[in-house]
């Protein structure tokens, strides 16, 4: 797939090829929140969408809307838009597409965040919510064929890495006329495309490795345009509005989006690799190893297998603590996707909020840690760990 391989050059060029005020070759910030016409017809043709343009930022702006188009053709998507955080783009699509009397089917693993809006938000709108074992395709097939409007998950999931399969789900959805949406944020669009694989619409947390480098929140959606378009007018009007300095850290950081990921993917597989082996460690959960219990399926959609794995250790929380605490080249803080490695306990980050037993039952050991390599070197990654792993 010649489109493909051209990732690359889309990153840099895709929606910038335009030439900017005065020659600058960087996208202007346009801070501006509303737009001025002389010609009045002109003013209303742009306002009734009759013509390309801008009138107030909170809709469209000619800074944020670049970042869309990069996103619209990385994905290979019809359309795309976007939101101040990657809870809004999750939140307003499933404000957009379902209603009340609908039914969801959904994974167990879902991103914190978007584990709430099923178990706390939608079923306050009378929308039944089907959560499903996340490995278990059968069964998460048998909820969809049962009906429902949409068929929501991600892959690979937070934190234990677990693959779901893009393509039988999406056909599956199909079968039924439901709309099939895949959170992207831990593949990113180099690693995984799953509108061809067959979804309808594509979600993302910019603020992780699309953006890259920890310092600016944003959301994308991606895919149909009837969709879509829906989606664009449900923000415009609740205001979840990405602002145009966010938007162009975004694209700043895209530009790299490809390099970053190479070194990520090579680190994650190195790190995993290393920590297998190592006999303090017990389980170590990542997609690339050939251990790993989806690991033909996540070969045969993934390009690449990420920056993200867990593993645990053998024994208890303290010898967690100990690790953290002497990790050098590892923020012990929350997030993932950045250019500096960050680590975590889920027990008290992401999870914190579960019993120990509902912990378990979402197969989360008490003792793992969520590791986001970074693309420092990956000698000195493994080297870090080694001492960290010795004071245990
Ligand atoms: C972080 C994250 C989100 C939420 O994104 P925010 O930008 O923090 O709102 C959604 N899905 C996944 C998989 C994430 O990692």
């Amino acid at each position: 797939m010649s489109e493909w391989d051209n990732s690359g050059t889309a990153v840099v060029w895709g929606g910038e090829e335009q030439r900017f005020a005065e020659g600058a070759i960087c996208l202007p910030v346009y801070n501006a929140v509303t737009f001025g016409y002389e010609n009045v017809s002109e003013w209303f043709d742009v306002a009734l969408g009759r013509k390309p343009g801008h009138v107030y930022s909170r809709n469209t702006n000619p800074t944020v809307r670049p970042l869309e188009e990069k996103i619209r053709i990385l994905d290979r998507g019809e359309e795309a838009t976007s939101f101040s955080t990657g809870m809004a783009a999750i939140s307003n699509t499933l404000f957009t597409l379902l209603a009340p009397g609908d039914r969801v089917v959904t994974i167990k693993d879902t991103y914190g965040g978007s584990n709430k809006i099923f178990i706390e938000f939608l079923p306050r709108m009378n929308v039944e919510v089907c959560l499903c074992d996340t490995t278990d395709f059968d069964a998460i097939e048998r909820e969809v064929m049962r009906g429902c409007t949409v068929v929501y998950f991600e892959t690979p999931t937070n934190p234990t890495l677990k693959i779901v399969d893009i393509e039988r789900l999406a056909n599956v959805a199909h079968a039924q006329g439901a709309i099939a949406i895949v959170d992207n944020t831990f593949a990113t669009p180099i690693n995984q495309r799953p509108l061809t694989l067959g979804a309808d619409l594509v979600v993302y947390s910019a603020t992780k490795y699309l953006n890259g480098h920890s310092d600016v929140m944003g959301g994308l959606v991606v895919g149909r345009k009837d969709l879509v378009d829906r989606i664009f007018h449900y923000r415009e009007i609740t205001g979840a509005t990405l602002h145009p300095h966010s938007a162009y850290m975004i694209l700043r950081g895209m530009k790299t989006l490809e390099l970053r990921l190479q070194r990520h993917n090579e680190n994650g597989l190195r790190v995993a690799t290393y920590l297998a082996q190592h006999p303090k460690v017990d389980r170590v959960f990542y997609p690339g190893l050939e251990t790993h219990f989806n690991h033909a399926i996540a070969k045969k959609q993934m390009r690449g297998f990420g920056g993200m794995l867990s593993f645990s250790l053998k024994g208890d929380f303290d010898k967690v603590v100990t690790v953290l605490e002497n990790l050098r080249y590892a923020h012990k803080a929350a997030s993932l996707g950045s250019v500096g490695t960050l680590v975590g306990p889920p027990r008290t980050t992401s999870h914190v909020e579960l019993t120990e037993r509902e912990r378990a039952n979402a197969g989360i050991p008490e003792s793992l840690i969520r590791y986001s390599a970074g693309i420092e070197n990956g000698d000195d990654l493994i080297a870090d760990l080694d001492q960290a792993l010795d004071r245990v």
